[in-house]
């Protein structure tokens, strides 16, 4: 397969003069099950415990007592903040973006997908990874950099682009069992609402920020695409597939976009496995 030799520039400054501004983004769950995990899991009581004292008794006698019956299997927490509210964090939106630059970019170094853990086979059929090295960064010594490091910044290089967490605005939940374990999701028709904050970018950029989040240019107009993110989105259909839409649009970004285009040449991949 051919690969693209790295393209490095002299890095941005980060103060340099540029397109200050904040683009606001709803997510939508468009699969039946969406799970972004915590990390964290625990289990539900699924019925009262109401003989407790014999249940004592046993394990004074030096018994194991056996409560299988009386808790959930292992449930997988999804993230939330402290007061409930479901969010995606910031960062794995970040992920997600960079991922999809990188794999887009003829060009571009690899920092998130070079270590994605990701061997599946739906993960290679849909993005088609090739091996490229990743950027390292001096301002002294090594100060060229590719496209999305510039923009998205690397060990070293402060990134441009802030992303907050995308809160949940319209939610409701459900857990769902995947072989054996239990796992709190969002369900079909979720939102989630949430910013990125950019300073001195140039228009090529805020392109490609857009492209990064999925829109597309179809009939003269914004369109968006179906990303897939969380778990079990390259296993099971019914999970992790999302699309992001512009909360107020700019009249800008469609030019922004086609600017992006011509100049990259990225290369887009069909999610929907
Ligand atoms: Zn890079």
């Amino acid at each position: 397969m051919r690969r693209s030799p790295i393209q490095r520039n002299e890095y941005t400054k980060r103060n340099s003069n540029g397109i200050s501004g904040v683009i606001e983004l709803r997510l939508s769950v468009k699969s039946d099950y969406l799970h972004v995990g915590s990390g964290s899991s625990t289990y539900r009581l699924v019925k009262k415990i109401d003989n407790i004292d014999a249940l004592v008794e046993d394990a004074i006698e030096g018994n194991i007592p056996d409560l299988s019956a009386y808790f959930s299997p292992k449930l997988h927490l999804m993230t939330k903040y402290s007061n409930g509210t479901f969010i995606i964090p910031g960062s794995t939106i970040k992920g997600l973006v960079r991922t999809r630059l990188e794999l887009s970019i003829p060009g571009s170094c690899y920092i998130v997908s070079k270590d994605a853990s990701n061997t599946s086979q739906t993960y290679r059929n849909i993005f088609k990874p090739r091996k490229k090295p990743r950027d390292r960064f001096d301002p002294v010594k090594f100060p060229k950099v590719c496209p999305v490091c510039d923009l998205l910044g690397n060990s070293g290089l402060a990134s441009r682009v802030t992303f907050s967490d995308f809160v949940g605005e319209k939610v409701n939940s459900q857990n769902v069992k995947v072989r054996g374990d239990e796992y709190e999701c969002v369900t079909k028709n979720s939102t989630f609402r949430g910013k990125v904050v950019f300073k001195g970018l140039k228009s090529v950029e805020i392109g490609m920020l857009l492209y990064g989040f999925g829109f597309r240019i179809g009939n003269n107009t914004i369109t968006s695409k179906t990303m897939l993110l969380g778990r079990f989105k390259f296993s099971d259909r019914q999970f992790g597939r999302v699309q992001f839409s512009l909360v107020n649009s700019n009249p800008n970004y469609l030019n922004y976009l086609k600017e992006f285009v011509s100049k990259f040449k990225p290369l887009d991949f069909n999610e929907e496995w």
